[in-house]
């Protein structure tokens, strides 16, 4: 208790600034570690300076601010202590950035693609001309890239397309990596086959509803979508339209037709999250400012009872009736 993680009152704001700097990401009820989070704390490691990835730190700094407060530590004395954990932190990271640099591996046999100057430095981290300033970073969007692919690239100015990328909220992409007229490597995406073929994609009237507000529409059934080719929202003045398949579920008509007319679905089951690959039940709704479909979730189901400490009636209530859901599918 005396090395505590500051206090609750902190820890909201904790959580958002680990989002704003991409640390993590929400994904409906969870939070994620995203790619940059995990390749901080990798290189943390790597550094040697893993007790900045440790909760205890904190904890001890907590707890001489807790000293501080009581008068039993010096401001002097503690400012000293954190000065010098800086400093420390901060040598290591350009001791180990400067030893990073140096590690030379040998030299690939190739042209530059950019000056044709014969023979590119090799280090751990880029393949490098000495001539210009051509340079390929050997991790590209979290993926390392294999020698071989780097030939490729160089060589031909083009790979195909490779798997294992990930975006920085750490959903995994494909993708190929050309040269670019400077001589940089850039990602391209595979071409979309199903954005050619959804101009001339037939649509059929399925139903019509009432939007409130918004005037009665016709609901055309197409391929992939529902779509409402006269209602139109958001800045562009887009048709509204809803994908008959959303994160693996399937979406019914009478649902659509819910969402849109009264602003909200039923409860529906059996989403797949595309980072967890866990299913999750949400409501879809209706926001008719912009015109999209969004996710509404159901309120979530404690874990564990409210705290002892809490004792008002209001709490208590919430902790019987989270037992009461905890314990149905075990009797099951
Ligand atoms: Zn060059």
């Amino acid at each position: 208790s005396e090395r505590g993680l500051g206090t609750p009152a902190t820890r909201a704001s904790i959580i958002e600034g680990l989002i704003s700097q991409e640390y993590i990401a929400r994904d409906g009820r969870d939070l994620l570690a995203t790619r940059r989070g995990i390749e901080l704390i990798a290189l943390l490691e790597r550094i040697g300076l893993k007790t900045l990835t440790s909760p205890s730190l904190t904890g001890e700094w907590e707890y001489k601010l807790k000293q501080m407060e009581q008068a039993s530590l010096g401001r002097e004395s503690f400012m000293d202590g954190i000065k010098k954990l800086t400093g420390e932190i901060v040598k290591r990271v350009h001791d180990f950035q400067e030893a990073q640099q140096q590690v030379e591996l040998p030299e690939m046999d190739l042209d530059c693609p950019c000056c044709h100057a014969h023979g590119l430095k090799n280090t751990l981290d880029a393949v490098s001309c000495r001539s210009c300033k051509f340079s390929i970073r050997k991790v590209i969007s979290g993926r390392e890239m294999a020698d071989e692919e780097l030939k490729t690239l160089i060589v031909d100015g083009r790979t195909g397309i490779l798997q294992g990328f990930t975006s920085r909220f750490g959903k995994p992409f494909e993708a190929g990596l050309e040269l670019n007229d400077k001589c940089r490597a850039t990602l391209y995406f595979p071409a979309r086959e199903e954005d050619e073929s959804a101009v001339n994609e037939e649509a059929v009237k399925a139903a019509s509803v009432t939007v409130p507000g918004m005037g009665e529409h016709d609901v055309m059934e197409t391929a992939k979508a529902w779509k409402l080719p006269t209602l139109t929202a958001g800045k562009e003045n887009t048709p509204v339209s809803v994908a008959r398949t959303i994160l693996g579920r399937e979406i019914p008509l009478d649902q659509v037709l819910k969402i849109l007319s009264e602003g909200k679905s039923d409860l529906m089951k059996g989403f797949i999250s595309q980072r967890t690959k866990r299913p999750f039940d949400a409501y879809l709704v209706f926001n008719a400012k912009l015109g999209k479909i969004g996710f509404e979730f159901p309120p979530r189901e404690k874990k564990y009872p409210a705290r002892k400490a809490a004792g008002s009636g209001k709490n208590a209530k919430e902790s019987k009736e989270s037992k009461g859901k905890e314990g149905k599918p075990k009797a099951k």
